[in-house]
């Protein structure tokens, strides 16, 4: 028989059997151990090994609930290949509610980290070098920061052929095609030549709950694409997908108040009027323009700004009325969904 047995941390997994390791990270100054918990599920069959991840910013918690979700379905039952799902990568953070590790850094800018560096830096590399280095396919979960919230969508390289094709079978109307930052978790596992996602949706600190049954479906189609999961008879909600190879943050010209009934999904015309800021000592209003045509598929929730602060994200798409369409349909048979209240 084909032994496709994994090991984290010295455990093993057998085939058809599943385990959760703790990952060890430094403890904390109270002598408080910190762990990252690996839920590993190994199919009887051979297959890809596919990594889901959440809260590698720790405040940004959709993932967290889609992960929790997915690993309670029952259909893990009959998977073929090997599931890797990390719920809470930054484990600090998350208990903290906040995006950083000690020192205000970044995780997902301190890959591929060293063992003997900061805890982020240790984090990123005990991650890389147990977890994801045994990966053939990856999907990471994001949100928007504090107060920016974003329309359900994926980034990805999609220069590349698998990449492009992971995105498509995630099934969300909006794609955005950039290249991987830096430093960040992407960025290895694009050294790897492991084709990787990000799934963007929502805000940090909130549970958006069509972000979240969006994002499970993604983790289905996905799988269902990989052949991990067989193909369901009924009809799956797998969206046609936009590509959009550019995308921009307006910015505010001026401070005062944000006034704008534009929502995610909206289509825009250059030079629309997306907003109003008003001075909140003078009274006076003055009008924010779009510089472009688009869909809005970010925009802040707080409506206190200076200036220079990022408003609205525009992503350019060559049939922005299709886009339009698809992303309304989306949205709402998502909504519809019989199983709405079944957490
Ligand atoms: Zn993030």
């Amino acid at each position: 028989m084909d032994d496709h047995s994994i090991t984290i941390c010295d455990t093993t997994i057998a085939p058809g059997t599943q385990a959760i390791i703790d990952l060890p990270v430094s403890p904390l100054y109270t002598q408080t151990p910190m762990n990252i918990p690996v839920h590993v599920i190994n199919g009887k069959k051979p297959g890809p090994v596919l990594l889901v991840c959440a809260a590698v910013h720790g405040d940004e918690i959709n993932g967290v609930e889609i992960i929790r979700r997915l690993l309670n379905k029952r259909l893990l039952k009959s998977l073929e290949g090997t599931l890797i799902a990390v719920p809470i990568v930054n484990i600090f953070g998350f208990i903290y509610h906040s995006r950083y590790l000690p020192d205000r850094r970044d995780l997902n800018r301190s890959f591929p980290g060293s063992k003997e560096g900061s805890m982020a830096s240790r984090m990123s590399y005990i991650f890389m070098h147990e977890i994801l280095e045994q990966c053939t396919h990856g999907i990471d979960f994001h949100t928007g920061g504090a107060h920016r919230t974003y329309l359900p969508q994926v980034h990805a390289n999609l220069t590349k052929k698998k990449t492009l094709r992971l995105a498509k079978a995630f099934g969300v109307p909006v794609l955005l095609d950039v290249k991987e930052q830096d430093n960040s978790l992407r960025a290895v596992a694009a050294k790897y030549k492991i084709p990787f996602l990000i799934y963007e949706a929502g805000e940090a600190l909130r549970l958006d709950e069509l972000s979240i049954r969006v994002g499970l479906k993604g983790i289905l189609n996905v799988m269902r694409e990989l052949k991990m999961l067989k193909k369901t008879a009924h009809a799956t909600l797998r969206a046609k997908p936009f590509i959009a190879h550019s995308s921009t943050w307006l910015r505010a010209e001026q401070s005062g108040l944000l006034l704008s009934p534009m929502a995610l999904g909206h289509r825009v015309l250059k030079k629309q009027i997306l907003a109003h800021i008003a001075d909140p000592i003078s009274g006076k209003s003055t009008e924010v323009l779009s510089p472009t045509k688009g869909i809005i598929i970010g925009r802040t929730h707080l409506p206190l700004v200076n200036e220079g602060d990022a408003l609205f994200q525009i992503a350019k798409f060559e049939k922005s009325k299709k886009v339009l369409a698809e992303v309304q349909e989306f949205h709402s048979a998502h909504l519809d969904e019989d199983d709405a209240l079944n957490y």
